[in-house]
């Protein structure tokens, strides 16, 4: 997944508010259980891939 090489040499996730992507950069906010941690994680490390498309 998902089959395309991840197009920058790394990535930082911090913990601030909500949830946004930015180049090599995730801001999550914290929820209250892991499973949407996780998903909101993956869901803007996912906006990278392609970015300016898919955005919601
Ligand atoms: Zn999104």
């Amino acid at each position: 997944m998902p089959g395309v090489i991840y197009p920058y040499p790394q990535i930082t996730v911090f913990n601030g508010d909500g949830g946004m992507e930015f180049p090599m950069i995730v801001n999550d906010g914290q929820f209250s259980n892991k499973i949407n941690d996780v998903y909101v994680t993956t869901h803007e490390i996912a906006h990278m891939y392609f970015p300016f498309y898919g955005n919601k």
